[in-house]
């Protein structure tokens, strides 16, 4: 789908990409521990004694956290494994103060899945790529250390130390920064769908590890470098970008790529060397001793399926079989989980108000969502979140349009008026006077005034030119505010001219 390819002295490269995206799980309490996970606490205000890692605690699995590992599975299609496990990965940070990661390397909760991806916003259903998911397993977070709060010594915050993450590891299948960018944000949508992670990437809820390598086409695979906690898509893409070239140059160089960890520097787009990277083995992987294996109830795993709302392919589809809407329509309105829930909340206002069914309004509303509402939002500096027009009210003002009562370039005007003041559409019609009129006196004398203006191009209209009617439409829909119904208008002008 893609042919990306980055362009060498000795010839053409092509780039190799997986993405391990740490996901937190949206959750009141932490894995194994009942404190609060809420983001913006004070400092060390949400640590229990087993956060901070006292001798003798023991954790005791969240289920809440498990349960969504697993619907995160079954959204992309994955095997769910009915028996997994927990790991200690020992490693020192001063911000873990158990001296380990509490992980899942042997036996993950989750196996193989996919994401499928399409670069063609124009037409989702193009060109779809199957981007494959090697494994989730669940794993705690580690805090947060402050260099920036005292001039000799650093700080730790432990707040997130315990909470729990999703690891999603993807397979090596992408193959540009654009792909890569696609399949972060395909799965951020999933999961948000899901409910299982905010994704909101600013606060640290989800962010990617990225590896990359390079290889002639056709070769076997280069060495990777993996760059840790990129925090935005945009980000991700610089660092598949700029990794790509920078291994590029050291193998046309003669130099040889070195598998390590790299940190992504937003300010000026490019990588730099952490450390180098280590093995599995490095860590002393061992079963967690204070954890039984997590064996699931075929029951259980049945319940999260149930549990699952339409996921956005699937909402996608129907809005295109189903509601008559245009491939590009109905990728935009599903893309968020929130556009798609305001979406049918409209449709489904718009069809009641106007006593017509869904898909016979479904049009309607999608139109006038993507070209009109979301164009006078953006003016306002507003989104669908924190709209001061509900679908409600919106279904009200596309009904005075779907009756004539007021005509679109009215509407225009009077969406303004509602956001303004947060007056419903009906009252500003009647309190403003924008009633549309097909009273044929009041539009015949705004006519006869126009023609007697412009006799010149009346009489070049009479000797053939034809486009000068619309010029007579706008004039008399001028002199009438935009209020005269624009049929009568039409009508009348054909009579006067004729
Ligand atoms: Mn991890």
């Amino acid at each position: 789908m893609s042919n990306y390819r980055i362009q060498g002295a000795t010839g053409e490269w092509e780039v190799i990409i997986g993405l391990e995206v740490h996901a937190q799980i949206t959750t009141a309490a932490k894995l194994f521990s009942g404190a609060a996970t809420a983001f913006g606490a004070e400092p060390n205000a949400q640590v229990s004694l087993i956060d901070a890692a006292m001798p003798g605690m023991l954790p005791v699995p969240n289920q809440e956290c498990i349960r969504q590992a697993v619907r995160t599975g079954l959204a992309i299609d994955a095997q769910i494994n009915s028996y997994s496990r927990f790991d200690r990965k020992n490693y020192f940070y001063a911000d873990l103060p158990q001296g380990y990661q509490i992980s899942q390397l042997y036996h993950p909760i989750v196996g193989e899945g996919h994401v499928d991806i399409s670069l063609d916003d124009k037409n989702p259903d193009a060109e779809v790529k199957r981007i494959g998911v090697e494994r989730i397993h669940v794993e705690q977070d580690a805090g947060k250390l402050m260099h920036d709060q005292h001039p000799t010594m650093s700080y730790v915050d432990l707040n997130r130390s315990g909470v729990a993450l999703m690891e999603i590891v993807s397979r090596p299948d992408m193959r540009s920064p654009a792909e890569a960018g696609a399949y972060l944000r395909k799965l951020r949508s999933i999961l948000r769908y899901v409910g299982s992670c905010d994704g909101n990437m600013e606060e640290g809820s989800m962010r990617a590890d990225v590896n990359v390598s390079v290889r002639k086409v056709g070769d076997e695979l280069g060495t990777r470098t993996e760059t840790k906690n990129v925090n935005s898509v945009r980000f991700v893409m610089a660092t598949v970008e700029h990794e790509a070239n920078r291994q590029v140059d050291v193998l046309e160089s003669g130099g040889k790529i070195v598998q390590e960890t790299r940190l992504f520097d937003p300010d000026t787009g490019t990588t730099r060397s952490m450390r180098s990277k280590e093995d599995a083995h490095d860590y002393r992987y061992f079963p967690d001793p204070d954890l039984l294996p997590l064996v699931l109830e075929p029951g259980f795993i049945e319940d999260c399926r149930a549990s699952l709302p339409e996921l956005p392919d699937a909402k996608r589809h129907r809005y295109e079989t189903v509601l008559g809407l245009t491939p590009y329509a109905a990728g935009v309105l599903t893309a968020e989980v929130e556009t798609a829930l305001w979406f049918e909340a409209l449709a489904d206002a718009t069809a009641a108000a106007q006593a017509k069914t869904k898909a016979e309004v479904a049009k309607q509303a999608s139109n006038w969502l993507l070209s009109e509402f979301f164009g006078a939002l953006n003016k306002i500096g507003r989104t669908l979140e924190n709209s001061p027009v509900g679908p409600e009210a919106a279904a009200e003002l596309l009904a005075l349009v779907g009756n004539s009562t007021i005509s679109g370039t009215i509407a225009k005007q009077v969406l303004e008026k509602m956001l303004e003041t947060g007056d419903g559409a009906g009252v500003i019609v009647e309190r403003e006077g924008l009633k549309q009129t097909s009273d044929t006196g009041a539009i015949d004398a705004a006519i006869a005034g126009i023609l007697a203006a412009n006799a010149d191009k009346v009489a070049q209209y009479k000797g053939g030119k034809e486009a000068l009617f619309g010029f007579f439409v706008g004039q008399t829909m001028k002199v009438m505010q935009g209020k005269a119904n624009p049929q009568v208008v039409n009508e009348l002008l054909k009579k006067a001219l004729g």
